[in-house]
């Protein structure tokens, strides 16, 4: 029998029949088509009966230099010939070797150590329990709790969701995690009206370190998303916080995880977030960007401090055992090789200062819109807070969906964009052009237009 061509719907069909997709009440399908893609090219996304879609979110934060990138495939292809993977436990290859000695190379000072993992929450899951393990190791075994800000989002598996504090993803599942010891956050949208957001910023920063204060005899880490908590509503904070943090963490003897797995890689402006601060945290997890949106991989970067103390003979059991069957995949590595080779041959992070430029010109228009509470940006991420009432920044009910009338408004018109909840934000390959952004902020207006009516 002659098979019919593919089609979104026929293949939608046969894809709502046997899958269950992350992150989806699977119901809405019912209403909202599922969207069966074919190929990517550079920031387009093009389905099966042709329709072509911008992809104005990175493909959830992943994709950096578009899909179907030129250089990423050619490297992956050239791997792919020669090893595809290997066991990283007693053995190695030269691309999970040489990602390693970029990763040190370009991440803040003193990180001199990488350890992979397969995705975010591992390389989080990963960070807690080294540092837990790490003042076990040093005769701390009081030491078993975590600090984390109000609104942080750090994964979904039950440690990484136990420091995250995002409640529709979290509160379900409270009986399941561990307790952790969660602080007023920095976010300065809720900054007094002409204050700063380095001086909220600051001003919050005490409320966390009172809890240091009291607690840090008990507590191996703080962890935070530094500059952007992008899952909760890319919210976004001063660099001050970070510094002060670093200090404070100094003082109380307590470790300080960076997790850069959204933020990293250029997003907030700098390669990484924390150089804004002008810090070095104890661990710094990274993945999403890592690999340019092509693999999985995750690397948590830690110091040779904390490397040391597990550094023993074997007897004294304490080496780090976790493993992941495909830690250090060598076609992931490879992609993230030749990632980071784009960002130091192209120059990205100087490049990418137009498109910053070229966002916050396009966000002015947003700013004065009766329904929109307030506009922020950091670097590469455009975020604009939907509100029913611009006064008091009284929400929308969440049960009125309105975020999700802008995707479904921005889906007819060629563009994904997929909010959080009520906030709309850009997070788009930085290979956009000018000519893209300026159409995906007029698709934006439209769509916001089209979805507070009632
Ligand atoms: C996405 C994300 C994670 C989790 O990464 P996954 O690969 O989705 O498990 C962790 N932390 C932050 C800040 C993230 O944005």
């Amino acid at each position: 029998m002659i098979q019919p061509p593919n089609t979104n719907a026929s293949l939608a069909q046969r894809d709502l029949a046997v899958l269950w997709h992350p992150c989806t009440q699977m119901k809405d399908h019912e209403q909202i088509p599922m969207i069966p893609i074919k190929s990517g090219q550079g920031v387009w996304l093009e389905d099966f009966d042709g329709n072509r879609y911008l992809d104005a979110i990175s493909s959830w934060w992943v994709n950096l230099f578009g899909h179907a990138n030129p250089v990423i495939n050619a490297a992956l292809k050239d791997q792919l010939d020669t090893l595809e993977h290997v066991i990283f436990a007693g053995f190695s290859h030269e691309s999970g070797i040489k990602l390693a000695e970029k990763l040190v190379e370009i991440t803040p000072a003193g990180l001199g150590r990488c350890f992979f993992a397969d995705n975010g929450s591992a390389a989080v899951e990963v960070a807690l329990k080294m540092s837990f393990h790490y003042w076990r190791n040093c005769g701390q075994s009081q030491k078993t709790k975590f600090i984390t800000l109000e609104n942080s989002y750090h994964g979904e598996t039950l440690g990484a969701l136990a420091v995250g504090n995002v409640a529709l993803y979290k509160e379900t599942y409270a009986p399941l995690l561990m307790e952790v010891i969660t602080v007023p956050g920095p976010d300065c949208y809720f900054r007094e009206a002409g204050e700063s957001w380095a001086a909220y910023s600051s001003r919050r920063f005490a409320l966390l370190e009172a809890v240091l204060q009291q607690q840090a005899d008990s507590v191996c880490a703080v962890i935070v998303e530094p500059l952007v908590q992008c899952a909760g509503g890319m919210r976004m904070y001063d660099a001050v916080y970070l510094s002060l943090l670093r200090k404070a963490c100094d003082r109380y003897g307590v470790h300080l995880i960076a997790d850069e797995i959204a933020v990293g890689f250029g997003r907030t402006g700098t390669l990484f977030a924390c150089e804004q601060a002008g810090i070095s945290p104890d661990f710094l997890c990274l993945s999403k960007g890592l690999t340019g949106g092509y693999l999985p991989l995750s690397a948590v970067l830690t110091t040779d401090t904390i490397y040391q103390a597990f550094y023993a003979d074997y007897t004294k059991l304490s080496a780090f055992l976790h493993s992941h069957s495909y830690t250090g995949n060598a076609l992931a590595c490879r992609a993230a090789l030749a990632t980071i080779g784009i960002f130091q041959q192209e120059n990205i992070i100087s490049q990418n200062q137009r498109l910053i430029a070229l966002l916050a010109k396009l966000s002015v228009r947003f700013e004065s819109h009766p329904h929109i509470a307030e506009v922020r940006q950091t670097g590469m991420i455009l975020a604009i807070e939907l509100v029913k009432d611009k006064a008091t920044r009284e929400p929308f009910a969440w049960q009125e969906r309105r975020g999700l009338k802008v995707y479904q408004f921005a889906l007819t018109q060629g563009v994904l964009l997929r909010p959080l909840g009520n906030v709309i934000y850009f997070m788009p390959p930085v290979v956009i052009t000018a000519a893209e952004l300026e159409w995906l902020a007029e698709v934006a207006w439209q769509g916001i237009n089209h979805a507070v009516k009632n």
